[in-house]
């Protein structure tokens, strides 16, 4: 019998190759109808034999595009139309905008064979891409995701790309950022004063990361700044340009042949080095690695990642075992995305630059990860992930979660769908609050969310906190720092209500006793919390500065054992920090003068790390306890710990 439906498709399924993969079902279920793109996902209508309409439904699921992700398939019955064929309708706007945009995602097979296939119009064309790969998020500023709403679009696509782009039959039907070396984006090489090198920017750019030189490559969600990772020098000029003396620097690698030259990889690191998000992943050095000692100072592990963008792959053709990919930026500070910022605030730090005029809308940071027994932990959420949500098993309000301090990101919740920004980074100064807002500003718009409730740290002092108590005509709600981590554990895991014991275990976050904590055990029910145990407190003689001079805290945490008798104590830091010092910290704690109180974990792994004399001052946050982590062996052996009840 005949019969004709309408079906709403929710999830990934535009810019992901949706339309024409509908069109070529339908046509191969003899289905006569539309499909069309909505701010609601995909819409279309079928019509022909019912046992055909229910092979295509099943067919759509099964066989959905590689990159698409299908939430949800509403169905409905409607009057035969008695059409003959099939059509893909151009894109309407609705008023409600519940469509999901692609994260940005690395370049597919097909489109690296034909990069480097000399035959093909693209050859070494860096900017190649299709409907399965490519930039997404970073150029988009509104949907739906139209070429219109990216910054492709002041590139007019020449007539064989416009045939491609209008063709169902091929890879790039609607594949928005299309564009080949007559019509799309072009690479431009400067030196520092900004004079244009006129030469062949890659092959010129290979050459001189092959002498040394700190090459500015903007990149997908931001600019790199890339030196040879083998060649120790040129990193020790990067790191003290760049003012990052000590913190580990990520290294990409042309293909997993060379990262095993200096790594050594389990199955799930390759998986997850290769997947299409392509993260930075943190593996173990091989001890007889050929890339520059100043790469990671302080562990064994090395953050490598895999070429993501065509550039990439270009410019891994040089003679390095790897270059390091870290953020274009001076430490603290947001990476940049925009040439003239980036001219303007890398002119110190980077020899040339290597650039391109498509414009990066949205900044992102490539993501982190690490595989903890044979698990992979997102350490970074960022490029690759944003702005994939969250599935929740409920639904709620439309909620912003402003995020704390440090390593900042923003959470959009809508419905059952919690949207976590990129990484932001540390909201310590105004570029990085600017993003702070531009992201905020610009998930809203593009989620359309307008948010009823704001969630924000109790933490006073963050700006974060600030910014969220200006807000008029909201709902404000204080969130507690660590019933806010238990809480987005149990999301991801998706059981909110239950009732749990959450362990937990950081540095510092804002207590509802006006403490800072970070060893907590809470017993969490939803929206209440009672704090069960907690480590001890111990005074930070001089606040902040505690948790950048481990030393103080190894003090802090000997003063009730040993009092006065400190002082006669052969102490490993004795030799660094003068004694003068020292007094100075006994008098500040023992009179209670600008000492805080913490139970942070945190500061008890930086009091042991200093007492070992393994770090008295630290360069950049956990690196004591990182480094205690590098010395530690495994032992079955245990302290005995007194659990005051009282
Ligand atoms: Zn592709
Ligand atoms: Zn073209």
């Amino acid at each position: 019998m005949k019969k004709r439906i309408k079906a709403v498709i929710r999830g990934i399924v535009q810019g992901v190759g949706f339309r024409p993969f509908i069109y070529r079902l339908a046509n191969s279920y003899h289905l006569a109808g539309h499909v069309s793109n909505t701010s609601a996902g995909v819409e279309l209508e079928v019509e022909g034999e019912d046992e055909d309409i229910r092979a295509f439904l099943k067919a759509i699921s099964v066989e959905k595009p590689p990159l698409a992700l299908i939430t949800s398939i509403n169905t409905e019955t409607i009057p035969l139309q008695h059409e003959k064929d099939f059509f893909i309708l151009s894109s309407q706007t609705n008023l409600q905008r519940q469509t999901l945009i692609s994260p940005d995602i690395c370049i597919c097979n097909d489109c690296l064979k034909e990069m480097f296939d000399t035959k093909d119009r693209r050859y070494l064309y860096p900017f190649i891409n299709c409907t399965n790969c490519g930039p997404r998020y970073t150029i988009i500023d509104d949907i739906p995701y139209d070429r219109i709403n990216t910054s492709m679009r002041k590139f007019k696509m020449c007539p064989e790309c416009e045939r491609e782009y209008n063709d169902p039959n091929n890879r790039r039907f609607h594949a928005e950022p299309n564009a080949c070396e007559t019509c799309g984006p072009r690479l431009f090489l400067y030196n520092e004063k900004r004079n244009l090198i006129d030469k062949h920017p890659i092959r010129e750019t290979i050459r001189l990361l092959e002498k040394g030189y700190i090459v500015a490559i903007k990149g997908l969600g931001g600019f790199h700044l890339a030196v040879d990772a083998s060649n120790e020098k040129a990193v020790k000029r990067l790191r003290k340009r760049k003012h990052r003396e000590e913190k580990p620097l990520a290294i990409m690698s042309k293909d997993l042949e060379k990262v095993k030259s200096y790594a050594v990889l389990s199955s799930e690191e390759i998986s997850l080095l290769t997947s299409p998000q392509r993260p930075i992943v943190i593996v173990p050095r091989n001890p007889s690695h050929s890339i520059a000692p100043s790469i990671a100072p302080d562990t064994n592990d090395v953050g490598v990642l895999l070429p993501y963008t065509p550039l990439h792959y270009l410019l891994m053709k040089g003679n390095f075992p790897a270059l390091v990919m870290t953020s274009g930026n001076l430490s603290e500070e947001p990476i940049c995305i925009d040439n003239d910022e980036a001219f303007n605030r890398l002119k110190h730090i980077a020899d040339y630059f290597l650039v391109h005029n498509r414009d990066i809308l949205q900044r992102s940071d490539d993501s982190v990860g690490k595989v903890v027994n044979g698990k992979f932990r997102l350490i970074r959420r960022s490029r690759g992930y944003v702005p994939l949500p969250i599935f929740l098993e409920h639904s709620f309000s439309t909620i912003l979660a402003c995020g704390a301090e440090e390593k900042n990101t923003v959470c959009l919740l809508k419905e059952n769908q919690a949207f976590l920004s990129q990484h932001i980074g540390d909201l310590e100064n105004l570029e990085t609050l600017s993003f702070f807002e531009h992201v905020i500003c610009h998930l809203k718009r593009i989620l359309e969310i307008e948010p009823r409730i704001i969630a924000y740290d109790l933490h006073p002092e963050y700006l974060s906190t600030k910014w969220a108590k200006e807000i008029k005509g909201v709902k404000l709600i204080g969130i507690q720092h660590h019933h806010a981590h238990i809480m987005s554990c149990l999301a991801e895991n998706r059981d909110i209500f239950s009732p749990v014991i959450g362990l937990a275990l950081d540095g510092t976050g804002y207590g509802t006793d006006g403490h800072l904590w970070g060893g907590e055990i809470l017993l969490v029910k939803g929206k209440e919390f009672q704090r069960i145990a907690h480590l001890s407190y111990y005074p930070l003689p001089g606040g902040n500065k505690a948790i950048k001079e481990p030393w103080r805290m190894a003090i802090s945490y000997l003063y009730p054992v040993f009092g006065e008798e400190i002082f006669k104590l052969s102490l490993n830091l004795n030799e660094a920090i003068p004694k003068k010092h020292i007094q100075w910290i006994y008098q500040m704690i023992k009179n209670n003068i600008n000492c805080p109180l913490s139970s942070g974990l945190g500061r008890l792994f930086d009091a042991v790390s200093a007492l070992l004399g393994i770090k008295l001052e630290i360069a950049y946050s956990a690196q004591a306890a990182i480094l205690l982590e590098t010395v530690r062996e495994d032992t079955k052996d245990s302290y005995l710990f007194n659990l005051n009840t009282s």
